[in-house]
């Protein structure tokens, strides 16, 4: 973050379908004291089963706890899908919407994510929309043509005063889980594109005000390196965050 940035930092853990229940609220019992006082906004994304679970052991502190994907319709016949009512019923504040495995392994498309983050702003749920390119994609430098079409698509619809409130995250597809991260100035170059994309979809102003997080491969050794960058507002972190010890690193980069 850069010192004159109107953002205030957010670091997110991804737990993917890990922790059960009981692990789930070991984790926050370990890591709620490491980071009290912190600069940065704290969330926790567990999996559907802990997430009532983790509001309740979060309860009284700042941590913040958002599910890993959401339906648009408030209720019907979508067998494995959860609601937004449902999310809200256990206190969840937050959703992540588009997450390259969803997209991969779980047939979304742009459409079923703008859906999804439509459906999110009007009910006061703060997505997380993740884009980013495949290595295929970036090896053929088609990595801005494809971040713009998929921030246009996402977005599409939202009014820009409740684009403010969205958080975008960068996750190039080939440095999630693959131990490989995209260096600060890579990161830093897309940010920067994507904020000047949502000059034009809704306001300087409000470009100003979104947080944009860089997700793939975040860990103790490199936060401090892509934190520093001026347009990297924070992290959405998958397998480092499953550590509480690793994750208070993070949350507490240089
Ligand atoms: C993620 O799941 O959003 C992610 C970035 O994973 P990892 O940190 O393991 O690459």
């Amino acid at each position: 973050m850069s010192g004159t940035s109107p953002r205030t930092p957010l670091i997110a853990a991804n737990w993917k379908m890990h922790k059960t229940v009981g692990e789930a609220e070991a984790y926050v019992a370990a890591l709620l004291p490491r980071i009290s006082g912190t600069a940065a906004e704290v969330v926790v994304c567990p999996p559907f089963t802990a997430v009532g679970p983790v509001v309740e052991s979060a309860r009284g502190s700042a941590l913040r706890v958002f599910a890993q994907n959401v339906h648009e319709a408030e209720s019907g016949a979508f067998t494995g899908e959860v609601s937004i009512p449902m999310l809200a019923d256990v206190g969840a504040d937050g959703a992540i919407v588009g997450h390259s495995e969803r997209r991969q392994y779980f047939g979304e498309s742009n459409e079923s994510v703008n859906r999804r983050l439509l459906a999110c702003l009007a009910a006061g749920l703060v997505p997380i929309v993740c884009v980013g390119e495949t290595l295929a994609e970036r090896e053929a430098e088609a990595t801005g043509a494809v971040i713009a079409r998929q921030v246009e698509s996402a977005l599409a619809g939202a009014r820009s005063e409740q684009l403010a409130g969205c958080l975008i995250a960068y996750e190039p597809v080939w440095a999630i889980g693959t131990g490989r991260t995209a260096t600060p100035g890579q990161a830093q170059e897309v940010h920067h594109a994507i904020r000047r994309q949502l000059v034009g979809l809704a306001s300087a102003t409000t470009a100003e005000r979104v947080r944009i997080l860089y997700g793939g491969s975040v860990k103790p050794e490199n936060i401090d390196a892509l934190m520093a960058e001026p347009d990297i507002d924070g992290a959405l972190v998958g397998g480092a965050s499953l550590d509480a010890a690793a994750f208070t690193r993070i949350v507490q980069y240089q």
